[in-house]
């Protein structure tokens, strides 16, 4: 997919701090991290959100969800950790390449939302 960032880091064209690299998955530092650990981990091929996710999509879904927990045990937070897919507009989303955070470090994260 041209001019999507994360296709561009799943090329090499952009840098990032990679710590997991396999045939369909990538898993980088968050480049203006939230919380002590802040990685995304993001499907090699391009998949523009969890919204246009398909059932086809469910075996590289599940693995990025392995990949997640594994990486925050080994990354600086292993007594727990959040995961987060921001989805579209009202989740937020700003990168339109299908990216899961997972954040948490020494202290918890917090409480998930502020409510309204
Ligand atoms: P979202 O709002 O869920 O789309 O989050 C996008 C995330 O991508 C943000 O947390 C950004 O800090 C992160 N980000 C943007 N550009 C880069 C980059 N070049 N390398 C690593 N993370 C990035
Ligand atoms: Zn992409």
């Amino acid at each position: 997919m041209e001019n999507c960032l994360f296709c561009k880091i799943a090329g090499g064209q952009i840098p990032a701090r990679k710590v997991h690299e396999d045939d369909e998955i990538l898993a980088f530092h968050d480049i203006n991290p939230a919380r002590p650990v802040h990685l995304l981990v993001i499907p090699r091929r391009h998949i523009t959100s969890l919204a246009t996710a398909t059932e086809a999509d469910v075996p590289v879904l599940g693995r990025m969800l392995a990949i997640a927990n594994r990486l925050a045990s080994e990354q600086g937070s292993p007594d727990g950790f959040r995961v987060i897919i921001n989805t579209g507009r009202i989740g937020h989303q700003e990168v339109q390449h299908l990216h899961a955070h997972v954040v948490g470090g020494p202290e918890p994260v917090g409480p998930m939302l502020k409510r309204i």
